[in-house]
Formats: C-alpha cells, sequence, structure tokens
C-alpha cells in the first residue's frame, strides 16, 4: 500500500500523510507536504542511505499500520478550537489530586482547553 502506482511514498512528519518521494535533479530524495507546506530535503549520504533504508521498510513492514495507530492514539484534536496537535508531555495535563493523566492542553495560545485523554482510548 506505500508504493502507489509504483511511487514511493513517506509519510509527512506533520500530517503523517503518505506523500510521493520525489528526487532533486542531483539525486536526493525530498518529500513535499502542499497543504503543511513542509519540505524535507535529505541531501547527507548517511542520511539518504538510512532514507532509503526507511522507505524500503515501509514497503515491506506495516509502516503505515503503525504510523495510522500512533495517530489514532497521540493525534489530538481540540474540541474548543479544532486545532489538531501531537500529545506531548509538555502538553500533558495531570489532576492536582492524584496526579493522574487528565488530558493535554491545546497548544494555541488563546485556547488553553484540555483535552480528554480518556476520549482517545
Ligand atoms: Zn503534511
Ligand atoms: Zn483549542
Amino acid at each position: 500500500m506505500a508504493a502507489l502506482n509504483g511511487k514511493r511514498m513517506f509519510p509527512c512528519p506533520v500530517c503523517t500523510d503518505p506523500r510521493e518521494v520525489r528526487t532533486t535533479k542531483k539525486q536526493k530524495p525530498y518529500l513535499v507536504c502542499d497543504p503543511c507546506g513542509v519540505q524535507v530535503f535529505i541531501r547527507g549520504p548517511a542520511g539518504i542511505a538510512a532514507f532509503d533504508r526507511l522507505v524500503d521498510r515501509g514497503d515491506r513492514e506495516d509502516l503505515w499500520a503503525r504510523l495510522r495507530e500512533m495517530e489514532r492514539r497521540y493525534y489530538l484534536k481540540c474540541p474548543e478550537c479544532g486545532c489538531r496537535f501531537w500529545a506531548e508531555p509538555e502538553l500533558a495535563k495531570t489532576s492536582i489530586f492524584d496526579g493522574s493523566l487528565q488530558g493535554f492542553r491545546c497548544p494555541e495560545k488563546k485556547c488553553g482547553a484540555t483535552v480528554a485523554w480518556e476520549n482517545k482510548q
């Protein structure tokens, strides 16, 4: 499923949607995600080798299923303002009573809502 129409695909680091792996004139791989406005260039030989391995492994193994699973767990949507963000330790909000994880703070400055963790289980 990773190799759509024979193209090599790799997830955008921001939205995790599969994007086509393109190649520069100098034969260096790069990704472009238009919705995110992200461009990732892999320039170093060691980086290119590691990147190729990752892409090929994604073709063979279930990289995409694992990413979906990660997204289901850690990619949150704020119910107040609708912004989407990755759950990060800095955003974790714990109960002042027993220290249990309550949820994650929306990173939008004006919002500050807590997205309940329970909803994601
Ligand atoms: Zn993206
Ligand atoms: Zn919000």
